[in-house]
């Protein structure tokens, strides 16, 4: 193995897999110098559907999909049936975890009971069992209420994680709010619903003290303002997916494959998020991967539920369209997929990686995943990395 191609700050977390060379003929392929490993990755917000949504997919379905696309850690959103807003809920959660994951799944506490935003769940009786709160998928959208979350959350040393959206100004919107909708009749999200919400919380944050991120920022002004709280001095973190780095909205298509929550915004937002991503803004590169039915997906932009897959196809999309045209380094790529997101979550980066052949390509095809949601306005794309082997605590938990 080539191991001066492992990322050079692999001292950080003390990244020193023992690699079994067994592990690679028992793939089937011979061992070549081809290959490189690379710590396990981390995505901050997936969506694993367990419990209550077993239609779209299940904790085993998506930490199958995960270990393909070699992450060995992920953190699962709580808008489930039941929500993950008391002990009990995350328990039954955790059940499930325990019993069907094959990488390290961390669950996600809900902020507010029912992510409802009325009332505060009881983050005191849940901190113990998950990763953070957050109540992703809605914006908490009184001022008051955040607050209360954030004094607790950081007298229980736990980070808020925050979807941000002020749902007073949606009107209805489905994609973005720029000539794309303009021109092709659709209803438009305008930034100022996730900047406006993210600037508020940066308020409350320095207010109190309080760890936070945001998830999934979109919009030019989001990265503006981020910086500019973390200069002075805020302790804030915040991620972005692939899709908003390597889209927009000109490249829309008339397909649900295309519609999430942010929407895939402007060219002026997509370069100023991958300005954000270099010069250290943006902390973590996650996928927001959020399966639905094939159903669900078919009723076009204005009808389709939000969300795409993304788990089995950031690191090669990432690696070839961000990495390869030398937008970022490959340390830069280490940085956001396994460093910045375990530092911040404090989570352990134990014998996990995943090995590739960065030269190989391939198409993506939804046939191909192993999640059970098809959704990706990538397909169709030539990549290069694929990965044949994913090690998690020592296992293999996915081979070619
Ligand atoms: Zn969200």
């Amino acid at each position: 193995m080539d191991k001066s191609r492992i990322d050079s700050k692999k001292e950080r977390l003390e990244f020193s897999p023992t690699v079994d060379i067994t592990l690679l003929q028992g793939a089937g392929n011979d061992y070549s110098s081809q290959y490189t490993i690379i710590p396990g990755f981390t995505d901050v917000h997936v969506h694993f559907r367990e419990p209550g949504f077993s239609y779209k997919e299940t904790i085993a379905t998506g930490s199958a999909a995960a270990a393909h696309g070699g992450y060995t850690a992920v953190c699962a959103m709580p808008n489930l049936k039941p929500v993950a807003d008391s002990p009990e809920h995350l328990a039954e959660e955790q059940e499930i975890i325990d019993r069907d994951a094959c990488i390290n799944v961390y669950p996600y506490a809900a902020i507010t009971i029912g992510q409802k935003g009325e009332e505060l769940a009881d983050l005191a009786g849940m901190a113990d069992k998950c990763i953070a709160f957050s109540d992703d998928g809605h914006g908490v959208q009184s001022e008051e209420m955040m607050k209360e979350a954030m004094r607790t959350a950081k007298s229980l040393d736990k980070i808020i994680v925050a979807h941000c959206e002020d749902n007073s100004l949606l009107r209805g919107g489905y994609i973005h709010e720029g000539t794309y909708a303009a021109s092709h009749g659709h209803r438009g999200i305008c930034s100022e619903s996730e900047w406006r919400q993210i600037e508020r919380d940066l308020n409350l944050a320095a207010e109190t003290g309080c760890k936070y991120h945001v998830c999934h920022i979109s919009a030019k002004e989001s990265v503006d303002i981020i910086r500019q709280a973390k200069k002075s001095g805020v302790d804030v973190t915040c991620e972005t997916a692939p899709h908003y780095l390597l889209l927009d909205d000109s490249m829309l298509e008339e397909d649900g494959s295309w519609k999430m929550n942010p929407p895939i915004r402007d060219k002026s937002d997509r370069e100023a998020l991958i300005e954000g991503l270099t010069d250290g803004t943006i902390d973590c590169l996650i996928t927001d991967h959020a399966p639905h039915s094939a159903e669900e997906k078919a009723k076009g932009l204005a009808g389709s539920a939000f969300g795409i897959v993304g788990i089995e196809t950031a690191f090669p999309l990432a690696y070839t369209y961000l990495v390869l045209p030398g937008i970022i380094t490959m340390e830069k790529l280490m940085d956001v997929l396994v460093y910045n997101p375990r530092t911040r979550f404090g989570i352990p980066l134990g014998n996990d990686y995943s090995v590739w052949n960065l030269e190989e390509e391939w198409t993506i095809n939804p046939a191909d995943f192993l999640s059970l949601g098809r959704a990706t306005p990538f397909a169709g794309w030539r990549v290069s990395g694929r990965n044949y082997l994913t090690v998690c605590g020592g296992k293999p938990v996915y081979q070619i």
